[in-house]
């Protein structure tokens, strides 16, 4: 057995320890003769899994007691319906477009209401976070909503927007638990788990009490609401259960490496190695201003269409995986998530200098 070194956007590295722990695990967990996914989502086992998960995850984020945490299916794009479905009381949302994944999320809330483009960095090719200080927030807005870490574009907040007493919607599928962040100033803090925390199809959702009625848009199916499934405690109906397991091992080896803060150095260090060499190559150029780079994903080019097919297939061919860019950007994209490794980003950026001598 092999790994490789794995920089693909998502579904993305996972921590060895983690893969290791459930495949240990994988014909009988803990003594029940059974794996996690045969298991009924009933049962004594799994209602400890469901519920060390969440206490791992509130004490990581340091959750309020105000705030429901729910596990729910479809992943991050279910959540650009369900957003709109239950919150739009007035029929009117603000959005900040500064990617793809903001876009569609912007796109799908225009079928339920009024949506306002209040900001975008559509004019640069989302190279940049607009300034956010002072924005035209409408007066009956029912909630503001951007996405965090641009995956694609390698784009992050440094700073949330100023949303007037709004409450804030923030998707962070691919900045989850790389640093800490402040509950409190979110309405819903939410992400796919596959970039940073777990298998595809599943989201966390991370709701303030006040936000979760029965007062929805009209028509809004059961499975949608978010009163559903925070009265059940995301058991009304099967969960994504083996996913909440792996997501819970993920938790425990955060905790294990220290928390948050700890994962925000590493990840600091980590993405700088990649920084400092792309600032100073004369052949690879990082495509984000400088002070809105995300420390998740890290997109670059050579300028030279040729010359990226070239990189892409080299690196592949020494172990370096999913390299290539988004195909709406092209270039390369290294996604450095909270589980590569250091040494990880250390050898690509070696590589990285030897295909520049030879290539330039
Ligand atoms: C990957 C991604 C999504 C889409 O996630 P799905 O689980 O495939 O729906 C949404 N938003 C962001 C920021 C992403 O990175």
């Amino acid at each position: 057995m092999s790994r490789v070194y794995n920089f693909s956007a998502g579904p993305a590295v996972l921590p060895e320890e983690v893969l290791k722990s459930a495949a240990d695990e994988m014909l009988d967990y803990n003594g029940t003769g059974m794996s996690v996914m045969e298991m009924s989502h009933r049962s004594k086992a799994f209602e400890e899994i469901i519920e060390t998960a969440e206490a791992d995850l509130r004490e990581l984020m340091n959750i309020p007691d105000n705030y429901k945490v729910l596990f729910l299916q479809g992943g991050a794009s279910q959540q650009f319906a369900m957003i709109p479905m239950n919150l739009m009381k007035n029929k009117v949302a603000d959005y900040i477009v500064t990617g793809q994944w903001a876009k569609k999320a912007y796109q799908e809330a225009a079928k339920y209401g009024k949506v306002n483009k209040i900001a975008s960095s559509e004019d640069r090719t989302f190279s940049y976070i607009p300034d956010c200080s002072d924005l035209p927030i409408s007066e009956d807005a029912d909630y503001v909503y951007i996405c965090e870490n641009n995956t694609i574009y390698g784009t992050k907040y440094k700073e949330l927007p100023n949303t007037k007493g709004k409450t804030l919607v923030a998707d962070v599928s691919s900045c989850f638990l790389s640093e800490p962040i402040d509950v409190t100033k979110y309405g819903i803090v939410y992400g796919g788990v596959q970039k940073n925390i777990g298998p595809a199809g599943m989201v966390i959702v991370i709701i303030r009490e006040d936000l979760i009625t029965e007062d929805v848009l009209p028509g809004t199916p059961t499975m949608l609401t978010y009163k559903t499934h925070a009265d059940a405690k995301s058991l009304y109906n099967t969960p994504p259960a083996y996913g909440i397991y792996i997501c819970g091992k993920v938790f425990k080896w955060l905790k294990n490496l220290g928390g948050l803060e700890k994962m925000k150095e590493i990840n600091e260090a980590k993405a700088k190695i990649l920084y400092d060499y792309l600032d100073q190559s004369s052949l690879f150029k990082g495509t984000v201003v400088a002070k809105d780079r995300s420390l998740m994903n890290v997109p670059f080019v050579t300028g030279d269409k040729e010359l990226d097919a070239k990189f892409v297939a080299e690196a592949k061919a020494a172990g370096f995986e999913n390299l290539k860019g988004h195909r709406t950007v092209g270039g390369m994209r290294a996604s450095i998530y909270n589980a590569m490794p250091t040494e990880g980003v250390k050898a690509l950026v070696e590589f990285m200098k030897k295909f520049e001598e030879e290539n330039l």
